[in-house]
């Protein structure tokens, strides 16, 4: 059985003072977590002072974004070698990353490969934006950037695929529960299709967009949903507690 993973993006949320306090009324709800991986993924400003306080914990932590090379002239940027003593995960590929700050699929392989490289495990996000989805593009475009976030990367390699569609990040309307799981079904196909059935067997694909206490329970009861990337509901220490418990109860009861 695949570990389910519950991540928490908090985005450009949270001040260093903020980030401590919202953890440590976490903290004790996540310790008894058994069965759930639980990930936080703060500020890049954030990392080392929650990567001390979350030491021993289980919890691990994620960057939200990196550049693919290692150091250079890219003002601003943050290199995989500088997070890659305090974070196990790296989100890459979000939407707002593709969106407003335009990243192409090109960049966004490039991202994966420098994770995998330096030993960061990559959660590539995937998802249409609502006009693809209302013309009937999603699974072209679930396609075009799965086959691209994943081109020359070693099957072997640990990754996380998270669904994300453009329509249900941050807009309380989720997906359906059957839209999230036929649409993470197509992605584990297609996984199988590049890597072999073995190897899409293995990978965790997580839903994100809208994921709340009240709906946490029907998602997770899906086989094909092994977790979800958790954007408002992570900032609410009481509502991620009660996410990842309820992941943790119905991975129990299975
Ligand atoms: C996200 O940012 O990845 C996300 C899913 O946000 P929200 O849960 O707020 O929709």
């Amino acid at each position: 059985m695949r570990k389910p993973l519950i991540a928490g993006n908090w985005k450009m949320n949270t001040t260093v003072d903020e980030a401590k306090i919202l953890v440590e009324k976490m903290l004790s709800g996540l310790k008894e977590s058994q069965g759930v991986e639980v990930l936080l993924c703060p500020p890049f400003i954030s990392l080392q002072i929650l990567a001390d306080m979350l030491k021993g914990s289980g919890v691990a932590l994620g960057a939200q974004n990196m550049h693919f090379e290692e150091k250079g002239a890219y003002t601003g940027e943050i290199s995989p070698l500088m997070i890659k003593d305090i974070c196990r995960y790296v989100i890459l590929g979000h939407s707002e990353r593709r969106h407003i700050f335009g990243e192409s699929d090109e960049t966004v392989n490039k991202k994966v490969l420098s994770a995998l490289t330096h030993t960061i495990c990559p959660i590539l996000c995937v998802g249409e934006t609502l006009e693809e989805n209302e013309i009937g593009k999603t699974e072209d475009v679930i396609g075009r950037q799965v086959r691209s976030g994943l081109s020359g990367v070693d099957p072997q390699g640990q990754i996380v695929v998270a669904y994300e569609p453009v329509w249900a990040i941050g807009t309380g309307r989720a997906a359906t529960v059957e839209q999230a799981e036929s649409t993470i079904i197509l992605i584990r196909d297609i996984i199988s299709e590049l890597w072999g059935s073995k190897n899409a067997d293995e990978i965790r694909i997580l839903y994100g967009g809208s994921v709340t206490t009240a709906n946490i329970g029907e998602l997770i009861e899906r086989p094909d949903i092994d977790g979800a990337l958790v954007g408002g509901a992570s900032l609410k220490a009481d509502d991620f507690r009660a996410i990842v418990r309820s992941t943790a109860d119905i991975y129990a009861g299975l």
